[in-house]
């Protein structure tokens, strides 16, 4: 299928938004009318300036208010579409979208309409035009695209088809699998959009609560592949309406776009049989983070290094060629990168200290590279020497760098070909097995490009999205994590600077990894030999504890030996979650210690507020009044 995306989806004037559309890799556009009044130029130039930028005008919308009109304006609505059709023969559009009438003054009608479509066909066709009718959600008469389909079905013209939007038929919950049964050849154009789970007016969640398919709630996977299963094979467009989308990089969006499209058709292509649909590696399964980088100067490197040691890591091994040092407790490896060029070092001069790349086994990195491509994931090269490993590199949506390995290809032999081993003594000193999470901090509109990025690539879902109270405003939270628990990703968007995940991304200049979250099996004993190694856990306030105990009436004495340890406790239908925090480096980067118990799903997000401010504590300079 092509792909195309109406030009109210994006921000900018008409000629930035082309550009954008191209850049990405769309086929087509929709041409939104008033994207076209607002612009300073004849239809011609603008039908030129599309062509001129490698696209194709896909669909001319919307013509409104069209069937069941009574006399006089019935009239006065076929002479507007003469017009409207004029216009498209000198845009060099050939199809309109027609949707359905939510006039008070039309009348109702299968049949009426249908002849109305039928003498529309008729005018359409001298001009080499086609007409597409959509059931709008809320509209008067027809607001289902059953009752759509019948319509054109009974008009009987060849310039008169169906179009289908994801939004309007499931937003409404009618099941896709009513499309399967109409011709494919009668589906004149398919738009696509997913929304968030909202109980809330249909044109007003239409407006201004669409997404990009998959970063929302509706089965939008389901509507295509029941579309697909028409025979259908014409284009696949975004129609978008966002406040968030129309107020950010035209370029970013766009990119989003395409990605999610190919993510959509790929799932949709997984259960059924649909030759037009693209053929691709299914997404990569992760199986286990294999580790941390931080990039850090010298001075940086050596307090990170005290951190680590305090946290019971020790050094195993040093880089045969480079200024890289790795650490290890248990499965956990971090490196640090003390490089005075390269890609590390440029993200230290921007960062400072920092992480600049994680690195995760896959099943399969050439497929899940092949799948990056498609997806319009930007590749990162590293620089290697001749007897190295060429570790492959994606760029994330901010800055940093996602390493894959696997054992097929041998990348998994890093630790032996590119590092050279030194005796290390007891890798298992403080008890820490695991990386449990990783959390990234980002500007709060980010959040959707970054589920998206990862869900598109690797074998996970997105949770819903949820508010963490920060002292100083809201932070949405949205957790990514894969069905094994191999891949974990706490996102954080910040919606203002003073929050803490806003001052770690204001003062790092960029989004990024803002703490990651260490796996024990008994958080008691790792806090034991912590106080031993010298560590100190941020200290939580007596207040919790109080709290805690009278909230959830948990054990008097387990709620002494939190307190004595600054453990932070959660629970839910499923077990029990333990957490402790270290302070912070850099710009506010800090490690989380936590046990998970009887299978407890979350993240101990209750506890958010209570770890925030005491961060906060550790972070306000002396004399400083509290945010
Ligand atoms: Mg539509
Ligand atoms: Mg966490």
């Amino acid at each position: 299928m092509k792909t195309s995306i109406a030009t109210v989806s994006i921000s900018g004037d008409l000629s930035e938004k082309l550009s954008a559309i191209a850049e990405a890799g769309f086929d087509g556009i929709e041409i939104f009318e008033n994207d076209f009044l607002a612009f300073d130029a004849s239809p011609r130039e603008v039908g030129r300036m599309v062509r001129d930028a490698g696209l194709e005008i896909a669909l001319f919308q919307p013509f409104r208010d069209f069937e069941g009109m009574p006399e006089p304006l019935r009239g006065r609505t076929f002479d507007r579409a003469q017009r409207k059709f004029d216009l498209m023969n000198e845009l060099g559009a050939d199809l309109v979208l027609v949707c359905s009438n939510v006039s008070p003054a039309a009348l109702g009608g299968i049949d009426r309409a249908a002849a109305d479509f039928r003498e529309l066909g008729e005018l359409a066709a001298q001009r080499g035009i086609r007409v597409g009718y959509e059931a709008l959600a809320w509209g008067r008469f027809v607001s289902d695209h059953r009752d759509a389909w019948e319509i054109v079905r009974r008009a009987d013209h060849p310039n008169v088809g169906l179009i289908v939007d994801s939004f309007h038929s499931l937003a409404r919950r009618i099941d896709p699998d009513t499309i399967a049964t109409i011709p494919g050849d009668r589906i004149f154009f398919v738009q696509v959009a997913d929304a968030p789970a909202l109980d809330m007016d249909l044109l007003y969640w239409s407006r201004h609560y669409r997404n990009m398919p998959g970063e929302g709630d509706l089965p939008v996977a389901d509507f295509l592949r029941a579309v697909a299963s028409t025979g259908y094979d014409g284009y696949l467009s975004l129609e978008i309406f966002n406040d968030q989308f129309r107020g950010g990089s035209a370029k970013a969006i766009s990119v989003d776009g395409k990605r999610s499209l190919v993510n959509l058709m790929s799932a949709a292509a997984e259960t059924g049989h649909a030759p037009q649909l693209p053929a691709m590696p299914e997404r990569a399964h992760v199986r286990r983070p294999v580790f941390i980088e931080f990039t850090a100067n010298e001075a940086e490197a050596e307090i990170l290094r005290d951190t680590l040691v305090l946290l019971g890591f020790v050094r195993v091994a040093e880089h045969r060629t480079k200024a890289v040092t790795a650490f290890r407790q248990g499965e956990i490896n971090i490196l640090i990168n003390r490089e005075k060029t390269g890609f590390a070092h440029s993200f230290n001069l921007v960062h400072g200290l920092s992480v600049c790349a994680t690195a995760f086994e896959v099943d399969d990195v050439s497929a899940a590279l092949e799948r990056a491509r498609a997806l319009a994931i930007e590749p990162h090269r590293g620089e290697h020497g001749p007897a190295e490993l060429d570790l492959p590199g994606l760029y994330n949506v901010g800055s940093g760098v996602l390493h894959l390995v696997d054992s097929r290809s041998g990348l998994d032999r890093l630790w032996e070909v590119d590092f050279s081993e030194r005796p290390a003594g007891d890798t298992s000193l403080a008890g820490l097995a695991r990386i449990d999470h990783i959390g990234f901090a980002m500007p709060a509109d980010e959040v959707m490009s970054w589920q998206l990025f990862y869900t598109s690539l690797f074998q996970c879902e997105k949770q819903p999205i949820f508010d963490i109270v920060d002292p100083a405003g809201l932070v949405r939270s949205q957790v990514v994590e894969s069905a094994d628990g191999a891949l974990r990703l706490t996102l954080e968007g910040a919606t203002n600077r003073r929050t803490f995940a806003g001052h770690f991304v204001s003062d790092s200049f960029a989004a990024g990894v803002h703490h990651v979250a260490l796996g024990t099996d008994d958080i008691f004993a790792t806090a034991a030999q912590l106080r031993e190694l010298g560590f100190q856990p941020i200290e939580i306030s007596r207040n919790y504890y109080d709290d805690l105990e009278a909230r959830i009436a948990l054990d008097p004495d387990l709620v002494d030996r939190l307190r004595a340890d600054n453990i932070l406790y959660d629970r839910d239908e499923h077990g029990e979650f333990f957490q402790l925090y270290g302070g912070t480096l850099g710009q506010g980067f800090f490690f989380e210690i936590v046990e998970r118990r009887g299978g407890y799903r979350g993240y101990g997000a209750a506890n958010a507020p209570f770890r925030i401010a005491a961060q906060r504590r550790t972070l306000r300079p002396k004399g400083m009044p509290a945010i």
